[in-house]
């Protein structure tokens, strides 16, 4: 590798991305830098683009999950897993760099994702601070990071195709706590909603009906999961509480997943929702403006649980992997991922992401 690294920045919302070089890194003791293999442009990076995002730091170097190849370490590295991470291993890690574990979120209420100290890579660090984003052909690992050897049977197209979305979706998993034999509606089928689906199958639902748009997605969500897909745009809110209601014996769902971030899907969501059941809301990452739900009808009477979900913890980091290596060769994550943008690329693939033309698009630093 050179002695400067070439990087994509976001200078400011709504500005055109800007190719900057950036000098190779320092390591300090414990910490390593990844040549880049791939990144990813999700909507968290639309919502950056458009400014949606509280307190970023612009310019960021954008990508927060992506992979590549140890290029460079200083000292031993130990991955999340207890294993070895050496110099020329295919490697992953996990976005979020620092919490601080002492303010109240991390230590009374155990919601480190809430931890106001929280860094994330591609999201909260200044490309002023150095390489800390995957829209770059390197990104420096700073000591403490939870990192990973990717497993052999896991192929980078997996890793980054699942990328933010299948963490995401392991969360969502966890909150949902679906039994077996549980009938599940998905709500979205973007590349949350189509995880989700995936590992609500897995975790043993009997039923998965996956409700969101456009058909290749729909498509993909049946060939990862679900078992039925409700094309939101030809079908009307009640054409679709009867198609569930019909497939749940007339009770409605025993979890339900929204992974949409629109407003109007609240309500909806818990019409499908049985009595006594769940709702994990997990799409809502920016304000959507309000969702008018009835109290009575949806929340009291119904004796119903709402469970909100933000980000993701290293377990879900590291139980996505394990999915990936037990499932990785059947469930096709890789499809999630589209197209491949290089880094002069990427407003092109802002637009596309934006448009909701690709579920998720890829980056290639190489290109
Ligand atoms: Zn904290
Ligand atoms: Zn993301």
């Amino acid at each position: 590798m050179t002695e400067t690294v070439l990087a994509a920045v976001m200078v400011a919302p709504r500005q055109p991305i800007e190719l900057r070089e950036f000098p190779r890194p320092d390591l300090p003791p414990g910490a390593a830098l990844l040549r880049t293999a791939s990144s990813e442009v999700c909507g968290t990076d639309v919502h950056l683009w458009h400014g949606r995002l509280a307190g970023v730091p612009y310019p960021i170097i954008p990508g927060h999950v992506s992979t590549g190849t140890i290029e460079a370490a200083r000292g031993p590295l130990t991955g999340i897993d207890g294993l070895p991470v050496r110099e020329g291993d295919r490697a992953v890690f996990f976005d979020v760099h620092r919490t601080c574990g002492r303010c109240r979120a991390c230590t009374v209420h155990r919601t480190p994702t809430r931890c106001s100290s929280r860094r994330v890579y591609g999201i909260t660090d200044s490309a002023n601070e150095g390489l800390f984003g995957g829209w770059a052909q390197a990104i420096y690992l700073e000591p403490g990071v939870a990192i990973a050897r990717l497993p052999e049977r896991v192929a980078l197209e997996d890793y980054i195709g699942g990328g933010c979305g299948l963490l995401t979706a392991v969360h969502i998993l966890e909150r949902a706590e679906i039994r077996l034999g549980d009938a599940v509606v998905v709500q979205g089928a973007g590349a949350v909603g189509i995880c989700a689906s995936a590992l609500a199958r897995l975790a043993g639902a009997s039923r998965v009906i996956t409700i969101g748009a456009p058909a290749d997605r729909l498509a993909l969500a049946r060939e990862m999961g679900a078992d039925t897909t409700l094309d939101l745009p030809s079908t009307s809110r009640a054409a679709r509480l009867e198609a569930v209601l019909a497939a749940t014996n007339g009770e409605g769902a025993d979890v339900v997943i929204e992974a949409t971030g629109a407003a109007d899907a609240v309500a909806e969501g818990l019409d499908l929702t049985r009595v006594g059941g769940r709702y994990v809301i997990a799409g809502h990452y920016t304000d959507a403006g309000d969702s008018a739900i009835n109290a009575h009808r949806h929340i009291n009477r119904k004796h119903v649980e709402i469970r909100g979900c933000w980000g993701s913890e290293p377990r879900h980091f590291l139980r996505a992997l394990s999915v990936l290596e037990r499932h990785g060769g059947r469930i096709p994550f890789r499809k999630i991922g589209a197209g491949r943008y290089g880094l002069g690329e990427l407003n092109e693939a802002l637009r596309d992401a934006e448009a909701m033309r690709v579920p998720k698009a890829l980056v290639d630093p190489w290109k």
